[in-house]
Order: structure tokens, then C-alpha cells, then sequence
């Protein structure tokens, strides 16, 4: 049953952290929105061009503390919705990539409410071009994979590590850090090298960001001796070397120049 008079919910992707890597369809709807619910992911940077008027909702989920639950973010975005607003739900990354926006737009089409996805730049896109990393090459990588390394993402939906170990050719993995053994040592149980590059990518896209490079071999005890945190990305993947091969020909155009 279509509400009367409904507003609308923009199911909105923020991207990868540097508030520059918006779209500028998203950057229209903040500026045009009534109430804008953000995650914690999300640069609140973007949040200073809302409208005097926009009512802001923090939504932000630290790992293990949840502010908002699920439910009581889908009942706010109907209930606003309802009240003839236009709504940004506003999300790190893209919406539709372990992004919780599709669950949310489901609840809105039960009751009838128009909703639009605004896709962003999502992490790993983000993390592989602030780091130098392709996701894909040339003779080296001609697939890449989104994985979620958190052990919690629904009942019968365990990742296939078995043939994501051989049957992609780079793996990037979101919500790894606290898995990251656990990952490491499924990859290796199913055959991949242990020289197989790793790099680890803190804050991503972010004027903060870390870039830590090793292999499956060391790449677990180098993120507690270098102290990983979260948000981070993990790259598996032989274009890792990629990032190295760029950074010595830079420093070797340098030396020529200097
Ligand atoms: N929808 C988001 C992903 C949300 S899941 C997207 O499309 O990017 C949260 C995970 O995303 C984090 O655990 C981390 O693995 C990754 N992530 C988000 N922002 C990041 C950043 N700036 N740098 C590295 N990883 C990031």
C-alpha cells in the first residue's frame, strides 16, 4: 500500500573516507535533505553542507557496540519517510556492498515507500588507489573478489575459502583485522603460498592512512607489531607488487631529475 504524500529515502553511499570521493548526485541529496541518518564510517566532514534545517541521526556502529539497532534505524527511516521528508541514509563505502542497504530498502518497500540506491566508491576501490594497488593487471590479476572476513554475516553463509584460495586471482577483504589468522591460515590449509603478497590498509583514502605490506607468511604478526585498527582493508594478491614496482620507478625518475 503506497503512502500519501510520502517522502522518499536516498539509500546513499558516502565513500571510502576522503570526503572528496563523493558522488556529486550524493552531495546534491545531502545538501537537499530533511533528516540525514549517517554511519560511523561515513566523513562527517560531508555532513557541513546538510541544510540549516536537515535533523542529523547518528547511526555509528563501533565493532561490538552497536548505537542504533538495525530495527529501530528501518522503523526511523519509515517513520520520517511517512512524515512527506526526503531521507539520506547515509553510508561508508557503497550502500549494496556489506552495507546493510539492501535489508533497509526491503523494509521500505513493505511499507510502500520509494527509495533510490546512490552507490559510492567502496573501500576497497578507494583503498587499491590510495595505496597503488590494481585490482586487476595485466598478465598478473584478471579477477578480483569482495570478501567479508567477519565470522557473523548470517547463518549459511560461510565464506568458501577453498575456492576463493585458487579461483580469484585477488582477494580484497573487508572486516578482516580481528580474522586476519584465521583468514591467513584457511588460505594456506588450502594451498596458497605463503609467499603470496599481502598489504593491510589502515584508514584508507584518509589523510591517516597506513600502508603495511608482507605475505601470508608474516602479514599476521606484522599487523600486531605494527598495531593494526580498524577500518582496514587486506589485499591478497600478486598485484601487491604492483605498488612496489611504481614506487621504485618513481624514486628512480626522481634520482635522474635530482
Ligand atoms: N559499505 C562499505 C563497507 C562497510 S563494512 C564499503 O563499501 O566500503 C566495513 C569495512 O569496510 C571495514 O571493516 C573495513 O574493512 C572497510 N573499510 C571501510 N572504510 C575503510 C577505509 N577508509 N580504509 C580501509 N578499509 C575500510
Amino acid at each position: 500500500m503506497r503512502q500519501r504524500n510520502a517522502g522518499k529515502v536516498y539509500i546513499v553511499g558516502a565513500g571510502p573516507g576522503d570526503p572528496e570521493l563523493i558522488t556529486v548526485k550524493a552531495m546534491r541529496l545531502i545538501q537537499q535533505a530533511d533528516v540525514i541518518l549517517y554511519d560511523r564510517l561515513v566523513n562527517k566532514e560531508l555532513l557541513e553542507y546538510r541544510a540549516s534545517h536537515a535533523i542529523l541521526i547518528d547511526c555509528g556502529k563501533a565493532p561490538g557496540a552497536h548505537t542504533m539497532p538495525q530495527e529501530q534505524i528501518q522503523k526511523t527511516l519509515v517513520r520520517y519517510a511517512q512524515e512527506g521528508c526526503q531521507v539520506v541514509r547515509l553510508k561508508g563505502g557503497d550502500p549494496l556492498i556489506f552495507g546493510r542497504g539492501s535489508e533497509e530498502a526491503l523494509e521500505l518497500a513493505e511499507w510502500g515507500i520509494p527509495y533510490e540506491f546512490v552507490p559510492g566508491i567502496t573501500s576497497a576501490i578507494g583503498a587499491a588507489s590510495s595505496s597503488g594497488i590494481p585490482l586487476t593487471h595485466r598478465g598478473l590479476a584478471a579477477s578480483f573478489a569482495c570478501v567479508t572476513g567477519s565470522r557473523c554475516h548470517g547463518p549459511g553463509k560461510d565464506v568458501r575459502w577453498d575456492l576463493l584460495a585458487h579461483g580469484v586471482d585477488t582477494l580484497a577483504i573487508y572486516m578482516g583485522v580481528s580474522e586476519l589468522p584465521s583468514i591467513r591460515e584457511e588460505l594456506l590449509r588450502h594451498g596458497k603460498a605463503a609467499s603470496t603478497p599481502v598489504a593491510l590498509i589502515e584508514r584508507g583514502t584518509t589523510a591517516s592512512q597506513r600502508v603495511i605490506v608482507g605475505t601470508l607468511a608474516d602479514i599476521h604478526t606484522l599487523a600486531v607489531s605494527m598495531k593494526l585498527s580498524n577500518p582496514a582493508l587486506i589485499i591478497i594478491g600478486e598485484v601487491v607488487r604492483v605498488r612496489e614496482q611504481l614506487l621504485r620507478a618513481e624514486q628512480h625518475a626522481l634520482s635522474l631529475i635530482g
